[in-house]
């Protein structure tokens, strides 16, 4: 089949009706984060004087630590901390391992390998790793029922009953991996499951690309901590850079001892640019998220309706923003990460090459055309190039450019 810009917005158009019931539950549910994030605003009083930044030392900042509290509020946690100089999610989740992990502790990761970045950060040699620190590592796979994935149970009840577990660590998102997100209902069994066993084991959980896809987030059902990146979900597609890390209050404030010196933790701190868009761009994540999922939602169909396989698959209900496309030849992949290369608002006229980005264990093609670079809340498409050629695609700061986007892959990669 080939497409025309007229016959695939006919097409896109078809897509959109048969996604109106899907469409409908996701504004449900941004309706709800909307509300939650503009209570927790007016809850900790949020004025014109907490945009501001400060110099030096930070001490008594009052916009780090007022936005610290209205996230900790929105993510159902005790406590958290937020930072510019959080320099990405892998650094976030970094902080969180550190901050809780101490020499011969045992950390038992329960979704699978963890992120690419993380490797290093858990096995490297002599980087300073987990383990050149003495941190032992374990991990359970997942297993997957209907392409759904679903936590081994028995074989996570073997682990923490023939050794003593300091953290279970969980991975909402799917990663590189072809499965679907895992849902906080999934997540609160899985707490409750874990504490009956070994009370004192912690779940902790790398929370990128999972905030505001449901109602209730890892925090509320009883996660110790959660870690993600500003420039996904939370940060609304407008917060330029920084992590967070949020939970319980007396692992929080380890993870600060990490995050600057166990002498002085979050009492300091200072960002001189201020935090308007931290609050700016908290305040519209609900409304992007929902843009985000729509659009991963509306490529699934698109790309379902023509035969390929995808995930979401239409089954169950997305529980990140990240649409899997599966392309099964590089050809197509990287034509497809150029046409939203060139559907994007910056550098358009740029083409995208596989690289060997560092921390990743294959090459990888990234389609980023962001205002923020490397923003993966903003359309964007990534993959590492191996078989079956799978094309990540996530994020959509607005709904109308996901469908302009979707249609323009129609005309250029569907033949
Ligand atoms: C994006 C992501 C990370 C962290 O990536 P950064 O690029 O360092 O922000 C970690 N885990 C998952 C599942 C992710 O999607």
């Amino acid at each position: 089949m080939n497409f025309t810009k007229t016959t695939a917005r006919q097409f896109v158009r078809e897509c959109e009706q048969e996604l109106r019931n899907d469409f409908e539950r996701v504004d449900d549910i941004a309706l709800h984060n909307q509300e939650k994030v503009l209570k927790a605003f007016q809850n900790n009083g949020i004025q014109a004087r907490h945009m501001f930044g400060t110099t030096g030392y930070g001490y008594d900042d009052i916009g780090r630590d007022t936005l610290a509290r209205v996230f900790a509020e929105v993510l159902g946690a005790e406590s958290a901390l937020v930072s510019p100089h959080i320099v990405s999610g892998t650094h976030a989740l970094t902080l969180m391992l550190f901050g809780v992990l101490r020499p011969n502790d045992t950390l038992l990761a329960v979704s699978g390998m963890p992120y690419d970045t993380l490797c290093d950060v858990i096995s490297g040699e002599n980087k300073g790793s987990l383990a050149d620190y003495g941190v032992k590592f374990d991990v359970v796979e997942l297993n997957t029922v209907d392409k759904q994935p679903v936590f081994d149970f028995d074989e996570i009840e073997n682990r923490l009953k023939s050794q003593k577990i300091k953290a279970v660590f969980v991975a909402r998102s799917r990663g590189y991996c072809w499965r679907s997100a895992i849902s906080v209902e999934q997540i609160a069994e899985l707490v409750k499951f874990v504490k009956k066993i070994s009370p004192e084991t912690l779940v902790i959980v790398d929370n990128c690309y999972g905030e505001f896809v449901e109602k209730i987030e890892p925090n509320d059902v009883g996660a110790d901590l959660v870690a993600g990146s500003l420039i996904k979900n939370i940060g609304g597609g407008i917060v330029p850079t920084g992590g967070y890390v949020a939970g319980k209050e007396k692992w929080v404030e380890q993870v600060a001892f990490r995050l600057t010196s166990p002498s002085i933790g979050a009492e300091v701190g200072s960002f001189i640019g201020g935090y308007l868009q931290y609050f700016e761009g908290l305040f519209l994540a609900p409304s992007v998220v929902k843009n985000a999922v729509r659009s991963a939602l509306l490529f699934a169909k698109a790309y379902s309706k023509l035969g390929f396989e995808t995930l979401p698959d239409g089954k169950t209900p997305p529980y990140d923003i990240i649409c899997s496309l599966k392309l099964n030849s590089a050809e197509r992949l990287i034509d497809f990460c150029g046409a939203i290369q060139e559907i994007s608002p910056i550098d358009s006229n740029v083409v995208p090459m596989p690289w060997a980005m560092p921390g990743y264990q294959d090459e990888v093609i990234m389609a980023a055309g962001a205002f923020v670079q490397g923003a993966s809340i903003e359309l964007s498409a990534d993959s590492p190039i191996k078989e079956p050629y799978i094309a990540y695609i996530q994020g959509a700061l607005t709904y109308e450019h996901a469908l302009l986007a979707v249609e323009h892959t129609l005309v250029k990669t569907v033949k």
